[in-house]
């Protein structure tokens, strides 16, 4: 991946279906997304060749050439993270997904909070792989050990808390909205746990600093890259 210096996490859609492409394409936006499209095979696998994207949502049946085979040409040179869309649920289509070098997948029909999170733990992993240990500052968020330590010293977190930082961390210098931090920290079911983000927030002020998280009102939060 490598573009340490990109505001804005970057999206390709390679889906034929006009309607599903125009919700997929409207809806990644709405989430921060830079999206770009594509309605086939041949049109996908040039913009997965030419870009480095943070992730490509990739549909399995394509006209001109079939999610596979993009998949399987695309990964003799990039290993960006790769989220497969599949009509069936089958296991053999599943597997045979994961073993083309597919990072995930998603059985249609699917919801839209399931696709965002099932990117950011995609973009997440791979932001991670590359970059073990996120320095902001003299504070180090370590996404192996899942601990932050200030010099050598650990600053115990709650899981929660922790989570929240690395969300933040690894989105440095970008707006995190409060939908981003739902959709990533919390379950459908946890209506209640919603309105704690504050809370959370407000807890890690005093663990790590006050300036530590910035607070865009209204939007969310962020930590200055
Ligand atoms: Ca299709």
């Amino acid at each position: 991946m490598g573009r340490l210096e990109s505001a804005v996490m970057r999206v390709l859609i390679v889906e034929d279906e006009p309607d599903l492409l125009r919700v997929l394409v409207a809806d990644l936006e709405e989430e921060g997304y830079a999206v770009d499209a594509a309605a086939d095979g041949v049109d996908g696998l040039d913009k997965a060749q030419a870009w480095d994207y943070d992730a490509i949502v990739l549909d399995v049946m394509l006209p001109k050439k079939n999610g596979w085979q993009v998949l399987t040409q695309l990964r003799e040179s990039k290993s960006t993270p790769v989220l497969m869309l599949t009509a069936r649920d089958a296991t053999a289509d599943r597997v045979r997904g994961l073993d083309t070098g597919a990072d995930d997948y998603l059985v249609k029909p699917f919801e839209l909070a399931e696709l965002h999170a099932r990117l950011r733990a995609l973009i997440r992993r791979a932001a991670g792989q590359s970059r073990p240990v996120i320095l902001i500052g003299e504070i180090a968020v370590d996404t192996v050990s899942k601990t932050v330590r200030r010099k050598d010293e650990i600053i115990v977190l709650t899981a929660m808390e922790y989570s929240l930082v690395e969300l933040l961390a690894l989105h440095r210098g970008e707006l995190v909205t409060r939908t981003m931090i739902y959709d990533h920290l919390f379950n459908e079911d946890d209506e209640s746990l919603s309105n704690l983000v504050d809370v959370h927030v407000s807890n890690i002020r005093k663990k790590i600093g006050k300036e530590f998280i910035i607070t865009r009102r209204g939007q969310g939060y962020l930590i200055d890259g």
